[in-house]
C-alpha cells in the first residue's frame, strides 16, 4: 500500500483531517487488525471502513441491519465516486452485483446478515477478493445489547472462513459490559477496542419526575427557543402532546408511523427547514435526519435504556451551541418497564434487569448527570460536569428509611390492597367512612406521619415502586415486590434527593 490515509481521506472525502479516533481506527484496519470502534452516532463510523475499501485490495463487505440504512449508505458512498452495491431482498440487480463483486470491480458490498447463513453466500465469498469484513451496528450480536439479532451469531463462524481478512465492528451503542460480548462474539481482542469519547458538553442534562407532563413540557417549549424534539410513547400521546403544545405559539407538528406517509414525510421535511418547529415524535423519528440545530430534546416518559437515552437526546446541538435534553419519568413508567421484561425470553432477561437499574440510578441521582452517562460508556469525569440540573441545582439527599419503611408497614397491616392515596391517608391519620369501616384507624401505622414528612411520602412511593419493592396489583392496590424485604428489615436504605428550591418555585433562565 503507498497511498497515505490522509491522502486519501481528501481526494475521495473531501475532508481536511480525521475526527477524534477515525484515525486511530483506520490505521489498526490497513495494518490488518482486528478491531472493534465504539463510536457515538455522528462521530463518522462508516468512514472508518470506507476509506480503508477504497485503499485495499478486494472488496470490503459491510453487515448492516437494516435495508432502508444500506440504502442511504450506499447512495452517500457512489455520491463520492466509491464503486458499491447492496445485496439485499430488494435489490433487482443482484446478478450484476455478484459479477462485479467477483470480477473485483467492488470496493463495498452491504449485506443483511441473514446472507451470512446461507451456504451459498460462503461461495460467494470464497470465489471474490475481500479485503475487510466490516460488522455496522456490531451490538446486535450481543444479548446483552438492546438489540439482539440472532444471525450476528452466524458472522463469526463465516469470518472464521476468512481468517486472512481482518475485521472491523463498530457500534455507537454498547456499555462496557456489551463491548466486551461483542468483542468476544466476534472474534475481536480487547487490545482491539477503540472507544471514543462520548460526552456531549453542550447539552444541559435535566432529569425530573413526571407531575403534569404535558405542562412541564409545554414549559420546556415556552424556555427554549428553537427547534425541538418531543419523543412520546404512544402515537395518541405524540397526537395529544401536538394539541397541547400548539398552545404555546410555537409551530407544532406530530410524527409517527401510523401517520399518512405522506404527512409523515412533509411533517419531516417542515422540521428540518424550521428554525422554530417543535415536532412531537416516537422515538422512530431522528435516525438518520441531519438537523444540526435541534436546541432541545424532551422525553415524556422513561427511554428504553441509557443508551437510547444518549442517542435520542444526543439528536440536540449537533451544531455544538448550547441545547438541553429534559428527560420526565414516571414509576408508571418503570412498572410497565418490568412488565415487558416479564414477557422476554429469558436469556436476556439478565440484560433487560440491568438496563432497567442503570436507568434507575440515572434518574434518581443526587449527583451529576453526565457522570453516570458517560461511566455507563466507560468514560471517568474527571470532575462534575457543572450543567446539569444537578451541578446547578445541587439538590439535597435525605434519608427516607424511616418513611419508606412505615410506608411499606402501612400496606402490609391494610393487607396489600389498597392504592398510594389510601395508605396516604392511613399514614397521616385522615378519618373517612372508609378507614373506619375497615377498622384501619386502630392500625399501629395509623397517623403516625406528619409534618415535613408529609412531603416525602410521594417520593418514598415513587422510589418503592421504582425499586421494585411495591407492585401495583391489577386493581391499582399495592403489594410487596421482592425488594421489599430488605427495606423492612433495614439492611437496605433508602436516600431521595429534593429538588432545589428555587426549580420548584419557578423557571430557571433558559440557557440560549
Ligand atoms: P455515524 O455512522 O458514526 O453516525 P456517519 O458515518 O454517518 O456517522 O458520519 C456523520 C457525518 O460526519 C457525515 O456527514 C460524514 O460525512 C461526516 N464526517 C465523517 N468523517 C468526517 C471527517 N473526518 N471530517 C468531516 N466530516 C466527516
Ligand atoms: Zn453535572
Amino acid at each position: 500500500m503507498v497511498a497515505d490515509p490522509l491522502a486519501k481521506l481528501h481526494e475521495v472525502f473531501g475532508y481536511n483531517q480525521f475526527r477524534g479516533v477515525q484515525e486511530q481506527v483506520v490505521d489498526r484496519v490497513l495494518a490488518r487488525q482486528r478491531t472493534l470502534a465504539v463510536m457515538p452516532t455522528g462521530a463518522g463510523k462508516s468512514l472508518c471502513y470506507q476509506l480503508p475499501a477504497v485503499m485495499m485490495d478486494g472488496c470490503c463487505v459491510v453487515v448492516s441491519p437494516l435495508i432502508a440504512l444500506m440504502h442511504d449508505q450506499l447512495r452517500a458512498a457512489e455520491a463520492v465516486g466509491i464503486r458499491a452495491a447492496t445485496l439485499t431482498s430488494v435489490d433487482q440487480n443482484r446478478a450484476e452485483t455478484v459479477a462485479r463483486f467477483r470480477d473485483g470491480q467492488l470496493d463495498l458490498l452491504y449485506v443483511a446478515p441473514e446472507r451470512a447463513s446461507s451456504g451459498h453466500f460462503r461461495e460467494l465469498l470464497a470465489s471474490a477478493p475481500l479485503s475487510l469484513f466490516a460488522i455496522d451496528e456490531a451490538h446486535c450480536v450481543s444479548e446483552w445489547g438492546h438489540d439482539f439479532r440472532p444471525d450476528y451469531r452466524l458472522l463469526e463462524p463465516l469470518m472464521d472462513a476468512f481468517p486472512e481478512v481482518p475485521r472491523l465492528a463498530l457500534t455507537a451503542t454498547a456499555d462496557a459490559h456489551t463491548r466486551a460480548d461483542i468483542a468476544k462474539q466476534l472474534g475481536i481482542p480487547t487490545e482491539g477496542m477503540i472507544v471514543s469519547g462520548f460526552d456531549r458538553p453542550n447539552i444541559r442534562y435535566a432529569i425530573s419526575p413526571k407531575a403534569n407532563v404535558n405542562l412541564q413540557i409545554a414549559r420546556v417549549v415556552a424556555d427554549t427557543p428553537g427547534p425541538g424534539i418531543v419523543y412520546a410513547q404512544t402515537r395518541a400521546a405524540t397526537e395529544k402532546l401536538a394539541e397541547a403544545l400548539a398552545r404555546t405559539g410555537r409551530p407544532v407538528r406530530a410524527y409517527h408511523a401510523g401517520l399518512d406517509p405522506a404527512v409523515r414525510a412533509k411533517n419531516q421535511a417542515d422540521f428540518v427547514a424550521s428554525e422554530d418547529m417543535v415536532i412531537c415524535a416516537t422515538v422512530a423519528f431522528g435516525m438518520g435526519i441531519d438537523k444540526p440545530d435541534v436546541r432541545f430534546v424532551a422525553h415524556a416518559g422513561l427511554p428504553k435504556s441509557i443508551e437510547a437515552y444518549y442517542q435520542e437526546t444526543g439528536r440536540a446541538g449537533r451544531d455544538g451551541d448550547p441545547s438541553v435534553a429534559h428527560l420526565f419519568w414516571g414509576a408508571d413508567d418503570f412498572a410497565r418497564a418490568r412488565q415487558r421484561m416479564a414477557e422476554v425470553e429469558p436469556e436476556r432477561q439478565a440484560g433487560e434487569r440491568a438496563r432497567l437499574s442503570a436507568l434507575g440510578a440515572l434518574v434518581e441521582t443526587g449527583g451529576c448527570r453526565r457522570r453516570i452517562l458517560l461511566r455507563h460508556f466507560g468514560e471517568e469525569l474527571a470532575e462534575d460536569c457543572g450543567n446539569c440540573d444537578n451541578c446547578l441545582g445541587s439538590p439535597d439527599a435525605v434519608d427516607a428509611t424511616t418513611t419508606a419503611q412505615k410506608f411499606l408497614s402501612a400496606v402490609f397491616r391494610t393487607g396489600q390492597m389498597f392504592g398510594a392515596g389510601y395508605i396516604e391517608q392511613v399514614l397521616t391519620g385522615q378519618s373517612t367512612e372508609r378507614s373506619l369501616m375497615n377498622g384501619h384507624e386502630a392500625l399501629s401505622v395509623w397517623n403516625i406521619v406528619s409534618g415535613d414528612e408529609v412531603a416525602l411520602l410521594k417520593p418514598v412511593h415513587r422510589a418503592l415502586l421504582l425499586r421494585d419493592a411495591l407492585r401495583t396489583n391489577h386493581h391499582g392496590g399495592l403489594e410487596f415486590g421482592p425488594a421489599a424485604r430488605a427495606l423492612i428489615k433495614g439492611e437496605a436504605r433508602l436516600s431521595l434527593v429534593v429538588p432545589p428550591k428555587r426549580e420548584r418555585k419557578g423557571r430557571r433562565a433558559a440557557p440560549v
